[in-house]
C-alpha cells in the first residue's frame, strides 16, 4: 500500500534534496519509489516504510558508495558525499535519493540471449567489488536471502495449494535438506541479492544491446557468495528455450570475474531451483495476504520450475559446474545404448546422427516439446497430438473413463456409440457405419478387406510414393516401402498410378488413361483404389482435383470401390475441410483415419456405406480387442470437443494460409526454396539447389532440419527425393509458432 502522495514526493525531494521536478511513480515492493525528472537529471526518491533500520539503510548507502569504484554501473545515493542522505520524515518512515539510470529493463527488452555471458560479468563484478566489505545490519537474513530459502520453504510452502505445484516445492526442499552439510561451506559475504530481469536495465548501443545498469539495493544482505550468480541466472533463464544453456552462460561469464571453489560450483544448479521455489512461495503467500505483489513473472518462474522437475539434476549440476570451470565426472546416458540393446534396429530415431544426439523428450504442453534438460523446441512435426500435446480436456477424458471401466465392444457401451454418431455426422451422408480399430495401419486393413468383401475381387490401385500402413498388405500397397530400402517391389495384385504434382510432373490426361486402362488387363481383377487427397510420404503434394475424380471414375467405371485414406490428412487439418478428400470433391466408399483421432491414444476408425458394411456383414464375426473401447471412445469424443470448441479448423486455415504466403516470401530471398505448397496446417516446402530445373537438394533439406533444431525447431523430411520439410504441427499452432518457424527457416537458409 503506497503511503505518500506525489505532491509530497516533489516536496520531500525539494527541501531534503534540494531536487524540484516531476513526479512520477515507480512499482516497489517494500519502498515507495518516485522518479523525479529535475531538467535532464532524473532522480529516484525511496521513502522506506516507518521502521525500517535506519543502519540498514545506512549499510545498503555504504555498499552503493563501495560500489562506485568497481565500474559497475549502479544507482548511487545523492548527494553523492556529505549532506544528509537519509532522512527521517516528520510523518514516519525515511527518505534517500539516488541517481537514476536510463535504460530498459532486461525483461522488458525479452532477456536478450546475447546478454547472458554479461549478466554473468556484472554479477561477478558486484561480488568482486563488495569483496570484504561488511555492516552488521546487512546480516538480517531477509526472505529473498537464499541462505534463509529451507526455511522460508518450509513455513511459506503450504501457501502453494496445488498438489503438484507443492511436490514441486518440497523437491527442492528435499534436496536443500540433503545438501545442508555442503552449503554451510559455501563463502559468504555481502552482495547485491536480486540481480533479477527487472533490475539489470539495458540500452541500444552500437552492435546491438548492452547492460547499463543495476539498480535496486533492497535486497543487498550478508549471504552466500554463490547466490549472486544463480540468482542472476535464475532470471535470465525465464520463458528461454534452452534454459541451462542460458544458465551456463551466466555461471561462465561470472567465473571470469569471481572466484568459485568447487562446492559452489556444484550448487548452483540447486541453488537456482531454491530461488524459484521461493520467489513462487512468496508469491502464494502474498496472493493469500491479499497482497499480490506482480513484480516478477510468477507465471515464468511456475513454468521454469516445472520443466526443471524434469531434469536430471545431477547432470544439470554438473553442467553449471563446469560452466564455472570446475570439472565434474560426467555420468553418460546411455538411454540409446540400452535401446540399441533391445529394440530392433529397424526403428528410426531422428537426429541420431547430430553433434547433440537423439532427443531424449520428456513433455509435451501445446505446441512444445521438452527434453532432459528442460530445453523447449517448438513441434512442426507431430500431428498426431493434433489438439495440442497433453490437452487437458484430453487428459480429463481418459482418466476418468480409465477409473471406471475399460472392456470392449461386445458391451452395450454410451460413449462408443455416440462417438460413432458424431464420427458419421462429419462425414458425406452415404457414409453411414464405422468400424473403431487401433491405428492407421489396421484402418486400411480393413477397408481392404472391406473392398473386397464389396467387390470379390482382390486387386488394388494406388498412387506412386503413398504410404498405407506397417502390416504386410500395407506394405503392399505402399509405393513408397515396396519400392524404398528394403522392398521387394510391387506385387502383382497392385497397380501404381502416376501422382500428378503440379510442380513436378503434372500428368497428362494421355497418361491417365493408359494408366488407368492397364488396371482392367490380365492378372486379378480389381477391388478398389486407395489413396490420400494430400500425398504425405510423396513431399506433401497435392494432386490435380480433376485428375483425382478422373481416377475415381475409372475405378467406378470397373466395379471397384474408392477408399479415401485421411489417416494423416482428417479432422480439419487441411482447413478449409474437415476432410482432405473434400479438396477435390471426391465421395470415397470408405474413409480411413487413425494419427490425430486420439491425440496420441492408439485409435483409428474406417467409415463406410452401407452397402460396403453390408457385404462385409457376411457372417465371420469382426472382433477387435481394443477397438471401439470405452476408454479410446471417450478420448475420440474429447478430441472431436476440443477442435469444435476452439475451431482448430479455421485456426488450421487461418495460420495455414499466413504460413503459405510468408514461406512464400522467403523464395524471393532464397533461391533454394523451389515450391511451397499444402492446405491448412499440412506444408511442404520442396529445396532445390536449382530453381529452373527443380534439382533436389536433399543435404540443404538435412542442414535446414539440423539447424532447426538447434535453433529449437522441430521439422522433418520426406518425398521420393528427401528434399521437402514437411509441416504438420500440433493444431493449437498460432501465429507466433508460425512466425518463429519463418525466421528459423530463413536463418537456416540464409547460413
Ligand atoms: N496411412 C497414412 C497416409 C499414413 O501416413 C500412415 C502413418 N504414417 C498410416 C496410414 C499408418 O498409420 P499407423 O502408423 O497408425 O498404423
Amino acid at each position: 500500500m503506497r503511503s505518500m502522495s506525489t505532491s509530497r514526493a516533489a516536496a520531500v525531494a525539494a527541501t531534503h534534496f534540494g531536487i524540484a521536478g516531476e513526479v512520477e511513480e515507480l512499482p516497489g515492493e517494500v519502498d515507495d519509489n518516485f522518479r523525479i525528472r529535475a531538467g535532464d537529471d532524473s532522480y529516484v526518491l525511496k521513502v522506506s516504510p516507518e521502521g525500517t533500520s535506519a543502519s540498514l539503510l545506512a549499510a545498503r548507502q555504504f555498499a552503493m558508495t563501495r560500489l562506485a569504484t568497481s565500474g559497475v554501473p549502479y544507482q548511487f545515493p545523492h548527494p553523492p558525499a556529505g549532506g544528509e542522505a537519509i532522512v527521517a520524515l516528520p510523518e514516519g518512515g525515511s527518505a534517500s535519493l539516488v541517481t537514476w539510470v536510463q535504460g530498459t529493463t532486461f525483461a522488458s527488452a525479452g532477456r536478450p540471449l546475447d546478454l547472458a555471458q554479461d549478466i554473468g560479468l556484472l554479477a561477478g563484478s558486484v561480488v568482486r567489488a563488495l569483496e570484504g566489505f561488511d555492516h552488521p545490519a546487512l546480516h538480517h537474513g531477509g526472505h529473498w536471502d537464499l541462505a534463509t530459502a529451507p526455511s522460508v520453504l518450509r513455513q511459506l510452502g503450504p501457501h502453494v495449494r496445488n498438489r503438484g505445484d507443492r511436490e514441486l516445492i518440497d523437491d527442492v526442499l528435499d534436496r536443500l535438506i540433503v545438501q545442508i552439510p555442503k552449503l554451510q561451506q559455501l563463502p559468504k559475504q555481502v552482495i547485491h541479492g536480486d540481480i533479477n530481469d527487472l533490475n539489470v536495465l539495458v540500452a541500444e548501443a552500437d552492435g546491438g544491446t548492452e547492460i547499463v545498469g543495476l539498480i535496486d539495493f533492497g535486497d543487498i544482505s550478508y549471504s552466500w557468495r554463490i547466490a549472486e550468480v544463480a540468482i542472476a541466472a535464475t532470471y535470465a533463464m525465464l520463458d528461454q528455450d534452452d534454459p541451462l544453456g542460458i544458465a551456463s552462460e551466466v555461471v561462465t561469464g561470472y567465473s571470469e570475474i569471481a572466484d568459485v571453489t568447487a562446492i559452489e560450483a556444484e550448487l548452483i544448479y540447486d541453488l537456482i531451483r531454491a530461488r524459484l521455489a521461493v520467489s513462487a512461495c512468496v508469491a502464494a503467500s502474498r496472493a493469500d495476504q491479499g497482497n499480490p505483489h506482480h513484480a516478477v513473472s510468477e507465471f515464468d518462474v511456475w513454468d521454469l520450475l516445472e520443466r526443471l522437475d524434469y531434469v536430471d539434476s545431477v547432470t544439470a549440476a554438473a553442467e553449471l559446474a563446469r560452466a564455472a570451470g570446475r570439472d565434474v565426472p560426467e555420468v553418460p546416458s546411455t538411454l540409446a545404448e540400452r535401446r540399441q540393446a533391445v529394440m530392433g534396429g529397424a526403428l528410426s530415431l531422428s537426429y541420431e546422427s547430430s553433434a547433440d544426439g537423439p532427443l531424449h523428450i520428456v513433455r509435451g504442453v501445446g505446441t512444445h516439446l521438452y527434453d532432459t534438460r528442460a530445453r523447449r523446441y517448438l513441434d512442426c512435426v507431430n500431428n498426431v497430438a493434433h489438439v495440442g500435446h497433453g490437452h487437458p480436456d484430453v487428459v480429463a477424458a481418459a482418466t476418468a473413463q480409465i477409473e471406471l471401466l475399460n472392456t470392449n465392444t461386445r458391451y452395450l457401451h454410451d460413449s462408443v456409440v455416440s462417438y460413432a454418431e458424431r464420427l458419421v455426422a462429419k462425414m458425406p451422408d452415404n457414409i453411414e457405419v464405422v468400424y473403431f480399430v487401433n491405428s492407421g495401419s489396421e484402418a486400411n486393413e480393413l477397408a481392404l478387406r472391406m473392398a473386397r468383401a464389396a467387390t470379390g475381387r482382390r486387386a488394388m490401385a494406388v498412387l506412386n510414393h503413398g504410404y498405407h500402413g506397417n502390416t504386410s498388405a500395407m506394405v503392399d500397397l505402399s509405393p513408397y516401402k515396396f519400392n524404398g530400402k528394403g522392398g521387394e517391389g510391387q506385387p502383382d495384385w497392385v497397380t501404381v498410378l502416376p501422382l500428378s504434382d503440379p510442380y513436378r510432373a503434372k500428368v497428362d490426361n494421355a497418361a491417365y488413361e493408359a494408366a488407368v486402362n492397364r488396371l482392367v488387363g490380365t492378372g486379378p481383377q480389381l477391388a478398389g483404389f486407395l489413396g490420400e487427397a494430400i500425398v504425405g510420404c510423396g513431399g506433401q503434394v497435392i494432386p490435380d482435383a480433376e485428375d483425382m475424380r478422373s481416377i475415381y471414375r475409372a475405378i467406378r467405371e470397373r466395379g471397384g470401390v474408392c477408399i479415401a485414406d485421411e489417416v494423416q490428412t482428417g479432422f480439419g487439418r487441411v482447413g478449409s475441410h474437415f476432410w482432405a478428400f473434400e479438396l477435390h470433391d471426391l465421395e470415397p466408399d470408405i474413409i480411413t483415419m487413425g494419427k490425430p483421432m486420439g491425440n496420441g491414444h492408439p485409435l483409428g476408425a474406417v467409415a463406410t456405406t452401407r452397402d460396403v458394411a453390408a457385404a462385409f456383414d457376411n457372417g465371420m464375426e469382426y472382433f477387435n480387442t481394443f477397438g471401439g473401447n470405452p476408454v479410446s471412445a471417450a478420448i475420440g469424443v474429447a478430441v472431436l470437443e476440443v477442435i469444435e470448441e476452439e475451431e482448430l479448423q479455421s485456426n488450421a486455415a487461418a495460420v495455414g494460409s499466413y504460413l503459405l504466403s510468408e514461406l512464400r516470401g522467403l523464395m524471393a530471398r532464397h533461391d533454394g526454396i523451389g515450391d511451397v505448397r499444402g492446405s491448412g496446417l499440412f506444408l511442404g516446402i520442396e529445396l532445390v539447389a536449382d530453381r529452373a530445373i527443380k534439382t533436389p537438394d536433399a543435404a540443404l533439406t538435412q542442414k535446414v532440419v539440423d539447424r532447426g533444431r538447434e535453433l529449437g525447431v522441430l521439422l522433418s523430411i520426406d518425398g521420393p527425393h528427401h528434399n521437402v520439410i514437411k509441416i504438420k504441427p500440433p493444431m493449437v499452432f498460432s501465429m507466433e509458432d508460425a512466425d518463429r518457424l519463418v525466421a528459423t527457416v530463413d536463418v537456416a537458409l540464409s547460413e
